[in-house]
């Protein structure tokens, strides 16, 4: 039920989802800081505001696109930022599709909740805000494809669903504020750490006499293609089946309920309810973990089978066209900057992430920051492909 979409950071991933959203009919408002994608809207008969602000003005919804925490911070809270109308707000809702780090994220949706409708809405008492990263590149925008990991209140997400859908092929509810972001920094760093693992096994079996391809097949089918990950998942589709489980069980116990009801057996019917209450509160608080993990598992995929880094093993992926047309590496740095400030700001033991973020640093600084971050294969390991 939203007709006026605003629409900020119009770049390699915006542009392409916001193209998709005229495709499918939304009125749009939109904003970069470059003039030059301004141009090129408003001459496609878009209109372009000068500030975040002016956009809020003229849309019942927001979506940002940006590149970092400091950008969106200042679209949202910066002089002529999108929450300058401070206790009367346009919009009823706020999505932010940046890759960016989970505390940001829900300081954000506590300033867009602190906030009030200038028009009451059906439903929505204030403002809101999800946090909605998205996986699948710039080849998943272009196509509308993208996977959208939402985080806030699961009404609000279902509401969205149809316009976040009319720019992606899925979109998967994690949990509070802020657990979108959580999803999506995960997910970038087991990808990362998988490939640090699996171009160090490669280039160790080349310089100790295999061929890359050799290896490779042993791998596709051995325990190199990632036991944990397989073992999680079966752990996901568990919880799935204890979550149906019970709520058959919850059924049935309602049924006997009624029945001890009639046949008069209060007190014994009360201890059973709080019990069945009690247990459907883990069943929610597992449904949200089970979402979490089947998002990180069906996205962190970086396998000798899917994403071979070394040149030639594999037609079709980034090591066989020069490391083109991927996930550069340096958007992998950003990500593991993310998710190693995360971690420390929460005191997690995390020694891999900050080996990763060590060795995605150096293979920016070294000159390969537009590559795809499996080129850590040639340039870390100093492998030569097959
Ligand atoms: P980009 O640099 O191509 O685009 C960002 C756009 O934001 C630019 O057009 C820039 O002019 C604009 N911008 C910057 N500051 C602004 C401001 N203050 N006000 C208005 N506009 C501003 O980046 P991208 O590749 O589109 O990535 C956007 C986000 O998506 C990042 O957080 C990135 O990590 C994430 N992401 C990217 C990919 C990918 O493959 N490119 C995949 C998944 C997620």
């Amino acid at each position: 039920s939203f007709e006026n979409v605003g629409f900020i950071g119009l770049g390699n991933m915006g542009s392409r989802m916001a193209n998709n959203l005229l495709k499918a009919g939304y009125k749009m408002t939109v904003h970069d800081v470059n003039c030059n994608v301004m141009k090129k809207y408003s001459d496609m008969g878009v209109s372009t505001k000068q500030t975040p602000f002016e956009v809020a003005e003229a849309s019942d919804v927001v979506i940002t696109m940006l590149p970092s925490s400091s950008h969106v911070l200042n679209v949202y809270n910066g002089p002529d930022g999108l929450l300058l109308g401070g206790d009367l707000l346009t919009p009823q809702l706020f999505i932010d599709s940046s890759t960016i780090d989970p505390q940001t994220s829900r300081k954000l949706a506590v300033s867009v909740s602190n906030c009030i409708l200038k028009e009451k809405k059906e439903n929505w008492e204030n403002p809101v805000m999800l946090d909605a990263p998205v996986s699948g590149g710039v080849v998943a925008a272009e196509a509308g494809s993208l996977t959208f990991m939402v985080g806030g209140s699961e009404d609000v997400y279902l509401a969205a669903k149809s316009l976040l859908l009319s720019m992606g092929k899925n979109a998967i509810f994690c949990g509070g504020p802020g657990n979108g972001s959580v999803a999506k920094i995960c997910n970038n760093l087991a990808m990362a750490i998988s490939m640090l693992g699996l171009s160090e096994a490669l280039a160790l079996g080349q310089s100790l006499g295999i061929t890359a391809s050799t290896l490779t097949k042993i791998f596709n089918s051995s325990s190199a293609r990632c036991w944990s990950r397989f073992n999680a998942f079966n752990l996901g589709i568990q919880i799935i089946h204890f979550l149906l489980y019970n709520v058959f069980s919850m059924f049935s116990m309602h049924s006997c309920f009624l029945l001890g009801k009639k046949s008069g057996g209060g007190e014994r019917v009360r201890e059973s309810l709080i019990h069945i209450y009690m247990f459907s509160r883990a069943c929610e608080a597992g449904l949200v973990l089970s979402r979490i993990c089947s998002t990180i598992l069906k996205y962190a995929q970086c396998d000798s089978d899917s994403y071979n880094p070394v040149p030639g093993v594999m037609q079709g992926v980034p090591s066989s066209r020069n490391y083109s047309g991927g996930f550069a590496s340096k958007l992998m740095a950003k990500d593991l900057n993310l998710a190693a400030a995360s971690a420390e700001e929460v005191g997690q033991r995390c020694p891999l992430t900050f080996l990763a973020q060590n060795i995605y640093t150096e293979i920016c600084n070294d000159g390969h920051e537009t590559e795809d971050f499996s080129c850590v294969f040639q340039h870390y390991y100093s492998g030569k492909g097959e």
